[in-house]
């Protein structure tokens, strides 16, 4: 009786063993083709990813003050500094200098805090 139990319980450990051996085989392995697949995959989201980048920087430079230099990274941030009070006063500085002498002798580092109205002969 036992000898026989002990029969059965191994036939079983074998069908197991087979059955798991078959799941293994049917499971995907890394052959050639899966590994160019990954690849591509990998190549397509470092494409994807410099996408967004530069869908990002394009978005980005909508919030750029070229005037103040400074980046905002989305529009209230941006609304709030071109109604501030540093640039409103960059801006007029600017259009009251001549927007050449403003470029290309003082530029924009020139114009921050109030000297630049009190010392116009800098320009
Ligand atoms: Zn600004």
């Amino acid at each position: 009786m036992v000898s026989q139990r002990r029969e059965l319980d191994s036939e079983r450990q074998i069908k197991e063993t087979e059955e798991q051996r078959k799941a293994r085989e049917v499971r995907p392995i890394l052959t050639f083709e899966s590994l160019i697949a990954n690849i591509v995959t990998s190549q397509a989201l470092v494409a994807q990813k410099e996408a967004i980048k530069s869908e990002v920087n394009t978005t980005l430079k909508a919030f750029y003050c070229e005037l103040c230099d400074k980046q905002y990274i989305n529009v209230a941030q941006f609304d709030e500094h071109v109604r501030g009070y540093a640039h409103t006063h960059k801006l007029v500085c600017s259009l009251h200098h001549s927007s050449l002498c403003y470029l290309t002798k003082i530029g924009p580092k020139a114009i921050q805090g109030d000297d630049c109205e009190s010392a116009p002969e800098r320009c």
